[in-house]
């Protein structure tokens, strides 16, 4: 359907799937913001297939479109001014492989759907995000993590991926073919086409404990940077930056690992006696389960329970990568702006990433520490705060999170990207009419060419 000719003020069921136009005809507001409603989506319609078929009839009978996953980047990335198209109800479980150790997904599926389904059957994934209501297409299109020093972001689970492109040809992308597509495409920030459904490693699900230490001295932090971001399975500091201490220290332990950290006293900082949130103002009913009680892996590595409002809700997101090498002294820039983050902060929340393959990802070949702000609504302010925090990071020569908001330059960006030119190269060449180019894409990718 090209632009001009759809209709905004009615909704159809098309073959196999809904159209949503934006606006309905009661004027009743449809869904047209993300996630955090920082962004109105341009898009003029969004099509909601109900499977592979009607999916690739709609990607390949519309001149632009865009895959829409949950909805959870702070950013433009998956908007366009044309066709959305939602994996919503691409949401199935394909195949579980007990012999490879594998499963196969469609797109849409939420972490938090697909979790308890493998942890019924004994297996897990490696990590998970802060929150389990991202879909897996949308998470691994952008390098989302969790943390971990030995684990990569979520999108290393990836072993394979169903693409579907523009013309409506179906390719599998697998490690080893020609020219890298697998490393180039993994993260490929919906630049590609639509991905249908990806082949994840799983391993034998594993019981989890998650405690959480109080008032972590600054000097501490300093003296034992790596052993305290070592200590656990997923270990998250989280800070205001204010009073020379890390407020929160998440410690994630698979249930009995050698050396669980379980003492009353971490590095001088005091073992929480009641659950909490990682903003302390909030009550922690929607945090997953802490004080070292035994649980399944996936609620204890989110922070945040399915069916509850993760983090704060009313916010905005900023989060940069630098080399974990350099986190301590990135850490302490940060905190020289502590006056000037601390009005627009909620909280900051530091995490490490292990390196990986992916030509965009922000860890490509490269450990990472990655610095987060959850900040108050107020773009204005924030955006004017974002500049400063990039400009203490730039000797860090700091990437940021492909979904959250930043203000870094796209000559910068391209600059720290080493693979950038050939990620350029391949997606001209699975997109070569542009159907998946969006603004964000024009913006950070291809002008650089
Ligand atoms: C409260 C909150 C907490 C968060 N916590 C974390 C965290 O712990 N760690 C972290 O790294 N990030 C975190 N994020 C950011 C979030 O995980 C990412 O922005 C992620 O991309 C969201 O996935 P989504 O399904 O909502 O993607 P969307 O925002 O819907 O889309 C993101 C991109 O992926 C593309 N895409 C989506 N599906 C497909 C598909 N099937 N095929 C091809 N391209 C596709 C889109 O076109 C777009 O370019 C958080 C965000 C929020 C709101």
């Amino acid at each position: 359907m090209k632009r001009k000719s759809f209709i905004k003020t009615s909704s159809a069921v098309l073959a196999g799937g809904m159209i949503l136009p934006w606006t309905s005809c009661k004027n009743k507001p449809m869904i047209r913001k993300n996630w955090a409603g920082n962004l109105s989506y341009n898009a003029m319609e969004v099509h909601v297939p109900e499977g592979r078929n009607a999916l690739i009839e709609t990607v390949r009978d519309h001149d632009k479109i865009k895959a829409l996953g949950t909805r959870h980047c702070f950013n433009s990335i998956a908007d366009t001014n044309y066709t959305q198209v939602s994996t919503e109800k691409l949401n199935k479980i394909i195949s579980l492989n007990e012999v490879d150790l594998s499963i196969t997904i469609e797109s849409g599926i939420q972490y938090g759907q697909l979790a308890p389904y493998l942890e019924e059957r004994g297996y897990a994934l490696h990590n998970l995000a802060s929150l389990p209501h991202i879909s897996v297409g949308g998470a691994c299109s952008t390098a989302t993590h969790g943390s971990g020093v030995k684990n990569g972001n979520l999108s290393t689970a990836v072993r394979s991926f169903e693409l579907i492109k523009g013309d409506g040809d179906v390719i599998d992308v697998l490690p080893g073919q020609t020219d890298d597509w697998f490393n180039g495409g993994v993260v490929g920030l919906g630049g590609l086409g639509v991905i249908s459904s990806l082949k994840l490693a799983i391993q034998k699900s594993f019981p989890m404990r998650q405690r959480v230490y109080q008032n972590l001295p600054l000097e501490e932090l300093k003296n034992n940077f790596v052993a305290i971001l070592s200590s656990g399975y997923s270990v998250s500091l989280f800070t205001d930056w204010l009073n020379n201490e890390v407020s929160q220290v998440w410690i994630k332990s698979k249930s009995g690992q050698a050396g669980e950290v379980s003492s009353k006293e971490f590095y001088g900082a005091k073992a929480a006696t009641k659950n909490l949130h990682p903003i302390v103002a909030l009550g922690a009913e929607n945090c997953t389960e802490q004080l070292g009680i035994d649980g399944p892996w996936y609620e204890r590595m989110p922070h945040f329970k399915m069916g509850f409002t993760p983090s704060s809700g009313e916010e905005l997101q900023a989060e940069y990568f630098v080399p974990f090498e350099n986190g301590l002294e990135a850490m302490l820039a940060i905190e020289k702006q502590k006056e000037k983050i601390y009005p627009l902060l909620l909280i900051s929340e530091i995490r490490t990433i292990a390196a990986d393959s992916f030509w965009m990802s922000p860890c490509y070949q490269q450990p990472c520490l990655s610095i987060h702000f959850t900040l108050k609504p107020d773009w204005e302010g924030v955006k004017k705060l974002l500049p400063i925090i990039e400009r203490e990071l730039e000797p860090f020569r700091v990437k940021p999170h492909w979904g959250k908001l930043f203000t870094i330059p796209s000559n910068v960006l391209a600059s720290r990207y080493e693979k950038m030119p050939d990620f350029i190269k391949m997606i001209k060449s699975i997109d070569p009419g542009g159907k998946f180019r969006n603004d964000f894409l024009d913006t950070y990718i291809y002008s650089n060419e």
